[in-house]
């Protein structure tokens, strides 16, 4: 007899990250997921790419910032949810307005969701918050190839800091996020474990070719930006730091609420290889399709990228994890191979 599929909160569902995330639950067989989302045509697309899953409901959840975001969404459904995924968070530089774009959702969201856990969620096995690399760097040391950063570090910046840009304001409430969550627990004592994951740029496919579009998520048009660069464009030097496939990503969340235990307490620092944006170039360059077509910047640049960079030593993580990392140079092909095939249509 097969056991009980168990109930996974997903938030922000149509998320680049958390569609692998809700792709791999269910094809586990073992989840069912609730999962929240702003934009319904989105969501109704995703529900299709999903094959219409009888294990999948979605519910509104229309801004995280509402210091009440979550109460109805637990009031409803409190009682079935063995475990969360707080994936939702803004992560688009489109957004100037630093408070309410970014500090708000990342103080409200998580003091909301992590007390209707604590509250009106009796079943609750694990919460886990998909943190970044944000809250732990700290920007002063960031190309010093002599500091290390690891799963205990924590970015320093004030609020005051957040205020004057919005990838301050970002880093900020990534920041106040994952803090709010940890000082949550310390007072509330729930009995409910709690990770966090903390991925660098992440990278790779999207889940469903119906995502590809000229612009793509926020991270991967970072690369996608290369693929419609023209012959001679300039590469710039920055942005520099770590790559985390989204698969593999996805996957770590997943770990995280399987072996409950193990990762209770735990921060996961998800990087693999480090980049430059000529890294990025001169593997879109091996791509058949791509030859000629883009800039080659100047190749081979940031091949000694992580001697100029803080050095990022997630080895707990990897331990804990215990699988390999999938390559920097096939998460980016298979990222580019998408985006070509379905612009070839
Ligand atoms: P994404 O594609 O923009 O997904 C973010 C999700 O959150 C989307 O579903 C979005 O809804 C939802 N959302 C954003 N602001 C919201 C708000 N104010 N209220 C309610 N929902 C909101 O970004 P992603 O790359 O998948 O990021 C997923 C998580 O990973 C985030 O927590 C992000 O901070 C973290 N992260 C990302 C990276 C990266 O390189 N991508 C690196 C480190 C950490 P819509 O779909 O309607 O926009």
């Amino acid at each position: 007899m097969s056991a009980e599929k168990e109930t996974v909160f997903l938030t922000g569902i149509t998320g680049y990250l958390a569609q692998h995330i809700a792709q791999q639950l269910l094809d586990s067989k073992k989840y069912k997921i609730i999962g929240s989302y702003r934009n319904k045509k989105k969501v109704d697309q995703l529900v299709n790419d999903l094959g219409n899953n009888p294990d999948l409901s979605v519910v509104l959840i229309e801004n995280i910032a509402d210091p009440e975001a979550f109460e109805a969404t637990f009031n409803k459904y409190g009682s079935q949810i063995n475990y969360i995924i707080y994936a939702a968070a803004p992560y688009n530089w489109g957004i100037t307005d630093c408070e309410q774009g970014f500090i708000q959702p990342g103080i409200n969201g998580s003091k909301n969701i992590f007390t209707c856990a604590f509250k009106q969620a009796p079943n609750l096995k694990h919460f886990v918050i998909t943190s970044s690399f944000a809250a732990m760097l700290d920007a002063a040391f960031v190309n010093d190839p002599n500091h290390v950063f690891n799963e205990e570090s924590w970015n320093p910046i004030t609020y005051e800091e957040a205020l004057k840009i919005n990838r301050a304001a970002y880093r900020y409430s990534k920041t106040i996020a994952e803090k709010t969550i940890w000082n949550l627990r310390k007072e509330f004592h729930p009995d409910f474990n709690v990770t966090s994951v903390a991925p660098n740029l992440i990278l790779g496919p999207q889940c469903f070719d119906t995502t590809v579009a000229n612009k793509l998520n926020t991270s991967c048009q970072y690369v996608n930006k290369f693929m419609k660069s023209s012959p001679g464009d300039d590469v710039p030097a920055s942005p520099t730091g770590g790559v985390i496939d989204v698969r593999d990503l996805a996957r770590a969340h997943i770990e995280a609420i399987k072996d409950s235990e193990k990762f209770d307490g735990k921060r996961l620092l998800l990087t693999n290889e480090g980049y430059g944006n000529q890294t990025f170039v001169d593997i879109l360059n091996e791509i058949e399709d791509l030859k000629g077509k883009i800039t080659i910047g100047t190749p081979h640049r940031d091949d000694d990228i992580d001697k100029r960079q803080a050095i990022v030593d997630n080895k707990k993580t990897r331990e804990l994890l215990g699988f390999e990392f999938i390559p920097l140079n096939k998460t980016i092909k298979d990222l580019a191979t998408q985006v070509i095939k379905v612009e070839s249509k």
